[in-house]
């Protein structure tokens, strides 16, 4: 069986525990490097992206996870890519405004892993949070609960980068979660709902890139 970490910095990192001990996966919090290097998968919760940033860096996670989620490249001593047997990560929100390459400013300390660009508070203030459902037919027949708060906006998706869902807002299709290997992310919080299909989905990758 995998384990889960989830990063416990600040922000929705409880709601996620909750919900991987409703299905029945090991999961702790990540504070420490140690800690981190328990787990095969890590969870960035919704949060604020500044802060969780700023103290991923203070603490040193940060290199940590941008080692443990890619792997040397086959073609070049010195180059890395993302791959087989290495860390799975699934951005929620601020987590996912971590994962991005690019960020419009005001920009925090990111990891730059995924290949997005990424506009933060892209529906407005939080009084413009809302709920809707989302349909994400690798992850579920059924429509899934996504609540947006503050959520950003991918504006942009890289070569082989996978939209696995969009919102459709006005007369736009905008991405709001997509995957590139062993990199999830999501711009609304599916922890802040019953729905936990995102969470499966999440642990089964992890599993694949764990090879376990
Ligand atoms: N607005 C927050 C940020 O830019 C993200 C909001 C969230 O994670 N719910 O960091």
């Amino acid at each position: 069986m995998v384990k889960i970490g989830v990063l416990a910095i600040q922000g929705s990192f409880a709601e996620h525990i909750e919900v991987l001990s409703r299905i029945n996966v090991p999961a702790i919090e990540v504070r420490t490097v140690e800690e981190l290097n328990s787990v095969d998968g890590l969870i960035i919760p919704g949060g604020e992206s500044t802060t969780i940033g700023k103290l991923m860096k203070y603490y040193g996670l940060d290199k940590e996870i941008i080692k443990r989620a890619t792997l040397p490249s086959r073609s070049s001593k010195n180059e890395r890519e993302l791959g087989a047997s290495a860390l799975t990560i699934w951005g929620t929100c601020a987590g996912a405004i971590l994962l991005a390459k690019q960020v419009a400013e005001p920009r925090p300390d990111i990891l730059g892993l995924l290949d997005i660009s990424i506009t933060r508070n892209a529906y407005g203030p939080q009084i413009e949070s809302f709920e809707t459902t989302i349909s994400i037919p690798k992850i579920s027949k059924k429509k899934v609960g996504a609540v947006f708060i503050r959520a950003p906006k991918i504006t942009r998706v890289g070569k082989g980068v996978e939209v696995l869902g969009v919102l459709k807002f006005g007369q736009y299709d905008e991405p709001v979660i997509v995957q590139y290997n062993n990199l999830l992310a999501s711009t609304f919080h599916p922890e802040l709902t019953n729905d936990t299909s995102v969470h499966e989905y999440f642990v089964s990758l992890t599993r694949t890139y764990a090879k376990k």
